[in-house]
């Protein structure tokens, strides 16, 4: 018989982007020191969590697909939780879509997980929704050597097509003090890389009156944790980029060499109607590779915004050839409840939006393609975060070189002997659209992992990607 858990065994289910996973795995994170277990399938639990991303239909669609499926074949007496920002968001119409929920939690308020459990459990059917307790600090447990680091929450731009400053609110920064304290936690477990997440990294400090806050926290933090090799950052605004900035990425070493930075569009006229900064994006590209030899470059953009022509459809085309971005990821522009571009009358016919985002693809494919093969015959160092059995009992590792954030880019399959959680020097010998293959340096090409897992840190899931 196994023990009982005094207070509870919970299933969490995570959705959405990696600003959601953080909040999920606080959650989790809180309840564990209330004494509840995390279980790892809905079977063991008394609760399931649904941590909801609803930032777009597509989202939105996934997470209410999973509420139901829960509700369908949960046990008698299993409860079932909507939290994040699709409960944020949609509030009344979540308990509507899927009967049967129990009590929902908003992505503003999940330091309040425990509470609602509780409320929950003596009988009542909670919805806390809106502006509560953000962002308590418990800490961060590192499920594999690469783990991620919220550093602001919230938005303060107005893009025209995004409904995140409706879920979370205006943008706020978390104190440098603390964020050092948390990536702290993170080395003494044996955390290999940060990834700094928030809606608007460049506008981190603002809130605090700190010009160049960005640039000032990093300079700190990574004084504070030398012993984490790679500190990667992610959602630089373009509009925010300063020549401080640049250079601090460039000056660290522990900063890897790459940038992420959303630009939604190429053309002027589209940024504008997305309220978009209308900067220009090749100059910005070019200062940021004059400065950082070997920088990999990372954006997204939206095809199919309301009264986008064809000739500002060639235009993004036109520039993604100048750009030569080294990952892309791509989206359709679907129309979000409550946001200044769901009204335009404009609307782009969905057959439209699917064959633009084909053409993109297509472009954008060869691209990738292109720029990974200039990586043969380089030898990258590469962190080993999980290895894949190839049907003969034998273990092949799977990696990351810096030139790929978790989840959203590319991996490395990698030949040779190394650990989970070590950044070992690998020569690339093949390369795919998005993947390569690579050697441990000095290993024999028909080399297996030899310890695949040390027993330290778990197998890494590897989502399948939506992008490039
Ligand atoms: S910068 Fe624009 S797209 Fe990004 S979260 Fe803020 S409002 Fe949304």
């Amino acid at each position: 018989m196994t023990d009982v858990a005094p207070a509870g065994r919970f299933y969490l289910e995570q959705l959405g982007c990696p600003k959601n996973l953080v909040d999920g795995e606080n959650m989790a994170e809180i309840l564990k020191s209330r004494g509840y277990v995390e279980v790892s399938s809905p079977d063991e639990a008394d609760t399931i969590i649904v941590n909801t991303c609803g930032f777009i239909q597509r989202a939105a669609d996934e997470s209410v697909a999973a509420l139901r499926g829960h509700a369908a074949t949960r046990r008698r007496g299993q409860r079932l939780i909507a939290t994040g920002c699709l409960a944020q968001r949609w509030g009344d119409r979540l308990t509507a879509a899927v009967p049967g929920i129990d009590g929902m939690l908003g992505a503003m308020r999940w330091g309040e997980i425990d509470r609602l459990l509780e409320a929950v459990r003596a009988g009542v059917r909670p919805k806390w929704l809106g502006a509560g307790a953000v962002d308590p600090s418990p800490g961060r447990v590192a499920r594999g050597p690469s783990t991620y680091l919220k550093i602001a929450d919230g938005c303060d731009h107005t893009c025209a097509f995004c409904a995140i400053p409706l879920i979370k609110g205006k943008h706020r920064s978390k104190p440098i003090e603390r964020i050092i304290v948390e990536a702290r936690q993170l080395a003494a477990r044996g955390v290999r890389e940060i990834v700094l997440v928030s809606q608007d990294s460049s506008g981190y400090g603002k809130d605090f009156a700190m010009r160049d806050g960005l640039a000032e926290m990093l300079d700190r933090l990574v004084a504070a944790v030398p012993q984490i090799p790679w500190v990667r950052v992610m959602y630089v605004y373009p509009g925010t980029v300063t020549d401080r900035l640049i250079e601090t990425f460039a000056r660290h070493p522990q900063i890897v060499k790459y940038v992420d930075m959303p630009l939604q569009h190429a053309d002027r006229d589209v940024l504008r109607r997305m309220r978009r900064p209308t900067v220009d994006a090749l100059d910005l590209i070019r200062r940021f590779r004059a400065a950082i030899p070997d920088l990999a470059l990372r954006s997204t953009f939206i095809v199919g915004f309301p009264g986008e022509t064809e000739r500002e459809f060639a235009s993004l085309l036109e520039f993604f050839g100048s750009a030569q971005l080294d990952r892309v990821g791509v989206f359709t522009y679907s129309a979000e409840a409550g946001t200044l571009a769901a009204t335009a009358a404009s609307q782009v016919r969905e057959r439209v939006k699917e064959r633009r985002y084909r053409r993109a693809m297509e472009t954008l494919q060869a691209i990738s393609i292109e720029r990974n093969r200039l990586q043969i015959g380089r030898t990258l160092p590469v962190l080993i975060e999980g290895a894949v059995e190839d049907g003969d009992g034998d273990y092949q590792a799977i990696g990351r070189t810096y030139r790929d954030a978790p989840e959203v880019d590319g991996l490395v399959f990698v030949r040779g002997t190394a650990a989970i959680g070590e950044i070992v020097p690998v020569r690339i010998d093949d390369a795919m659209a998005y993947d390569l293959v690579g050697t441990v340096a000095g290993a024999d090409a028909g080399g297996r992992l030899a310890a695949p897992l040390n027993g330290r840190l778990p197998l890494t899931v590897l989502p399948a990607r939506a992008s490039i």
